[in-house]
């Protein structure tokens, strides 16, 4: 397997959400303090990064979008409003989130983007697969992955004569996670432990090396702001994984 020249990926998901930092911060501006703290932390390391933009979040902050984009990191979507999940919604709110998520951040950094990663643990449905594809986008990262696929394969949408490019089910993934968050969709979280997450975090970069897959992680950057030792693990784990070889996975 031949990742862009490299043996093994990294990919590394950056969900950008004020209204998470807002619900269990209390402070949504916090999105904006940790986004342009771990900005300067990746220039630091030279390494890019794939930010998953919620659409309010881009309209409510199109410099701090503009940044992440000029900064050369790749920028697609993660729904308009967040809450409540995609999944049983009815097509005409589903296709109104995406509409408006693909407005917001192309008025924020002048992108089209093509992929949109699904909040909630990738609750989608085949709605939500039809709504991101009428608006023009081809890739979700959900809950719909492709069997026994190391790469994305295109998927049949139910109902339609549509098709949607999903992950393949072969990589290993993790998050991080807080206490912070206690009702996150019916996952308990723990108190997020720096060792714990370093141990497991970096066993999956390995375990990539050795198969030649890809591992994948989705941080928080408000999570950076409360979880202590969190940012040390993440600048530690991304100059591991680069050191190590990886092609740091775009969408
Ligand atoms: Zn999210």
């Amino acid at each position: 397997m031949d990742w862009y020249g490299h043996t093994f990926a990294f990919k590394v998901r950056v969900d950008v959400e004020h209204v998470e930092a807002q619900r269990y911060i209390g402070d949504f501006r916090m999105t904006k303090v940790s986004v342009i703290n771990l900005l300067d932390l990746l220039d630091e390391i030279s390494v890019k990064l794939s930010f998953c933009v919620l659409g309010i979040t881009a309209e409510f902050y199109p410099n701090l979008i503009a940044e992440v984009i000029e900064a050369g990191h790749e920028v697609y979507g993660h729904s308009m409003y967040h809450e409540p999940a995609l999944a049983e919604r009815p097509l005409t709110e589903q296709h109104h989130e995406m509409r408006r998520m693909r407005e917001a951040i192309k008025n924020a950094g002048g992108i089209d983007v093509r992929g949109v990663g699904i909040p909630h643990h990738g609750m989608a449905d085949e709605n939500t697969l039809r709504a991101i594809v009428e608006v023009g986008i081809e890739y979700v990262e959900s809950r719909f992955q492709a069997k026994n696929s190391v790469l994305p394969k295109w998927r049949s949408i139910d109902g339609t004569n549509l098709k949607v490019i999903v992950p393949g089910d072969q990589s290993r993934g993790a998050s991080d996670y807080t206490d912070r968050r206690p009702y996150w969709a019916q996952v308990h979280e723990e108190t997020f432990s720096p060792t714990n997450a370093k141990t497991k975090w970096m066993a999956n970069i390995d375990w990539a090396k050795e198969n030649g897959r890809m591992a994948q992680l989705v941080i928080h950057p408000w999570m950076l702001m409360v979880n202590p030792g969190e940012v040390k693990v993440i600048k530690d784990l991304l100059i591991y994984a680069r050191d190590q070889g990886a092609w740091m996975a775009t969408v």
